[in-house]
């Protein structure tokens, strides 16, 4: 496999002093081209794993690198190579500007072209995207959910970066307009080459559209792999128990209650427990997973899973 263009290693973050971590030791690479979906119920880390890999969190570990180089979060290469999409993107507009000017804002932080030249790649990017020129003009709340996600994916790609990080950008979507803008994204990849690191908590949606998988529970990644092996062939328990939740899907209030989040309820002085995260609900788990975490291994070629126990799809 080629060099991945952009990592975060080993990453954990903690939202203050006293507190658990909120993703801790994760690591994510994403390759050149490839669209990575990041899965896990709701507070599992997954916003907290793109805020620290676009630099808005700082790293109580690891590091970043991009092409292979440790970087800075602070490092203006970064801003300029990794740029993201939010779930509502509304609030990341001026709501008294119209999509045109912040669109165009960009170019202007990066001293590019003239105001004419800057409106009009604006107007080319958001015609790329879908959004026509009245369209433009008009302001955040005077357009649909979908002509402003369309609006913030230009924003985010009019200074053609190589990375884009999509948090749970159609999750707040109907469902026909979620198909439009995923068929966008997945345009853009191949016209672009972006690589993209694509979080959801909807496993159907993810297995449509990525490459590979990587799933996360409570702060950990438990397993990575190819989409297609995620979905059919889960070996980590806590995959497995995602899949079974299939179809309800809504993994933020859908599932039950043995697998909600643990981060938080093994704490003893503030501390984690060793041992694996999943362990008090895990139908596998022995006295093993409460002893010693278990570390991501490589199962099958590009397929990793953390647990003592992976479960085994032979018959
Ligand atoms: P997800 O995106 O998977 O729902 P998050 O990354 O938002 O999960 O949250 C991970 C954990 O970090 C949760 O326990 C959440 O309560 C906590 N957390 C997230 N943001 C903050 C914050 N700004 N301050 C304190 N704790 C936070
Ligand atoms: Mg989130």
């Amino acid at each position: 496999m080629k060099q991945p263009i952009f990592t975060l290693e080993n990453g954990s973050v903690r939202y203050g002093h006293g507190h658990p971590d909120a993703v801790s030791d994760v690591t994510v690479r994403l390759y050149p081209g490839e669209i990575l979906g990041l899965v896990g119920e709701s507070g599992c880390g997954k916003s907290t794993t793109a805020r620290a890999m676009l630099g808005l969190v700082p790293l109580s570990a690891g590091r970043l690198t991009l092409h292979g180089t440790p970087v800075n979060p602070h490092d203006r290469r970064l801003r300029a190579a990794v740029q993201a999409i939010f779930q509502n993107p509304a609030a990341s507009f001026n709501p008294r500007r119209s999509l045109l000017d912040s669109v165009a804002e960009p170019l202007r932080v990066h001293g590019q072209g003239t105001a004419r030249q800057r409106r009009e790649r604006a107007l080319e990017e958001l015609d790329r995207v879908g959004v026509t020129a009245q369209m433009a003009a008009r302001r955040p709340n005077e357009v649909s959910g979908g002509q402003c996600q369309r609006a913030a994916i230009a924003r985010a790609t009019i200074l053609r970066p190589e990375v884009l990080v999509c948090d749970e950008p159609v999750s707040a979507l109907d469902v026909s307009i979620q198909a439009q803008i995923l068929e966008l994204l997945a345009e853009l990849r191949t016209e672009q080459g972006l690589a993209m690191l694509f979080i959801s908590h909807d496993l159907g949606v993810v297995a449509s559209l990525c490459d590979r998988t990587a799933v996360m529970y409570a702060g950990r990644m438990v397993e990575q792999g190819a989409a297609t092996e995620i979905a059919g062939n889960p070996r980590h328990p806590y995959s497995v128990a995602l899949q079974d939740a299939v179809p309800s899907l809504d993994l933020s209030d859908g599932l039950a209650p043995r697998i909600r989040t643990r981060t938080g309820a093994d704490d003893v002085d503030g501390r984690l427990l060793p041992g694996c995260r999943f362990a008090a609900l895990c139908p596998s788990a022995t006295p093993e997973c409460t002893a010693a975490a278990p570390v991501l291994a490589e199962l099958a070629p590009r397929h990793e899973v953390a647990c003592h126990h992976p479960f085994d799809p032979a018959p």
